[in-house]
């Protein structure tokens, strides 16, 4: 009888992979994000897309014109007050599905690379 336990699937398989999905949430991703109706630096509503910015308390999501999505070092900051930020920021975490522990620790380990 010929020994088949090497063949099992369940030694062969990737470990863990569904752990390191978890903790590799791609913050960039803005697949799910709405684009607004104009750019959030300069007020142009022509070329529109959606990116993604860091501010001082997490990420966000945020509609630029190409001008100001190419120009990034150019760009006026965007003023928002602390509570939109936050709120900006719990938004964003819904488009990517995650909580808001989960996207804080993603920006710890980004820090510390
Ligand atoms: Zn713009
Ligand atoms: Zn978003």
């Amino acid at each position: 009888m010929v020994d088949r336990r090497l063949d099992d699937p369940r030694l062969t398989r990737a470990p863990d992979a569904v752990e390191l999905d978890r903790f590799q949430v791609n913050l960039d991703n803005t697949a799910a994000c709405p684009i607004s109706g104009w750019c959030a630096y300069c007020g142009e509503s022509g070329d529109l897309d959606v990116g993604t910015t860091r501010t001082p308390i997490g990420l966000i999501c945020v509609t630029a014109c190409e001008r100001c999505t190419w120009n990034s070092h150019q760009r006026p900051p965007l003023s928002l007050g602390t509570v939109e930020t936050a709120t900006r920021v719990g938004e964003h975490c819904q488009h990517l599905g995650i909580n808001l522990a989960t996207m804080a620790s993603q920006l710890d380990r980004e820090n510390g690379s």
